[in-house]
């Protein structure tokens, strides 16, 4: 049966990450928000120049323009097998309009990762990301970023314009007002798992597993 699997966690949590490394296990796509936003920013589309400035001081789109995106990238014919979203929904508004979408679908597995909040700062400071590929690579010094390649296809990686320490701050503070919300709004559904992400990224991926694994069966697909 299709898998339609929602990430969610605070900024720095690893969805991005776990997302990836699931959607290559299971042959799904990985639908991540950041992702198509900072794509249409890169294009310089209509989206891209309005989305540019919110993105950089930390702030959400609005509501209606995600919900866009993602019920026109839902309709695609490789998500009607399953998808992984990472990064939507974002505030109580998104998610019921997911709900709405997934009318007649299998019901959503929601996965909320947790990290405590010292440790998000400690990684998103140190994160850069592959300008080509868009691979996250942590703990690379900042001082190294201009010696260091992508892993993955060699490309030049950098810092995130919203990885800053101000801009940290306000998305935290975005988080806990507008997402965090999210975790009660989800809580009593059977699909609902959280799973601890500050330890080892094999070991987040494999409590991640087994918590998909278990949610599906109990519920049996329908929520
Ligand atoms: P991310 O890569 O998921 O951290 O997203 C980067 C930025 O894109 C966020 O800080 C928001 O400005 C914007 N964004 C991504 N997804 C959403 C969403 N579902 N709703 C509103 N804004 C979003």
């Amino acid at each position: 049966m299709a898998l339609n699997l929602i990430m969610l966690g605070p900024p720095g949590a690893g969805k991005g990450t776990q997302a990836e490394r699931f959607a290559k296990k299971r042959g799904i796509p990985k639908i991540s928000t950041g992702d198509m936003l900072r794509e249409s920013v890169k294009a310089g589309t209509e989206i891209g120049l309005r989305a540019k400035a919110i993105m950089e001081r930390g702030e959400l789109v609005n509501d209606e323009v995600m919900i866009g995106i993602v019920k026109e990238r839902l309709a695609r014919a490789d998500a009607q097998d399953g998808f992984i979203l990472d990064g939507f929904p974002r505030t109580v508004a998104q998610a019921k309009a997911l709900d709405t979408l997934m009318d007649g679908r299998p019901a959503i597995v929601v996965i909320d990762i947790t990290v405590p909040e010292a440790e998000l700062v400690r990684r998103l400071s140190s994160r850069m990301v592959c300008e080509e590929c868009g691979l996250n690579a942590e703990g690379v010094e900042l001082a190294q970023m201009s010696t260091t390649a992508c892993k993955r296809c060699g490309g030049r990686l950098k810092q995130r314009s919203d990885d800053t320490a101000d801009v940290v701050r306000e998305r935290l503070k975005v988080y806990k007002r507008d997402t965090q919300p999210l975790v009660d709004f989800y809580r009593d559904r059977s699909t609902f798992r959280q799973v601890f992400g500050a330890q080892p990224p094999d070991r987040v991926e494999k409590e991640l597993d087994h918590a998909v694994k278990h949610a599906t069966k109990t519920e049996g697909g329908r929520r």
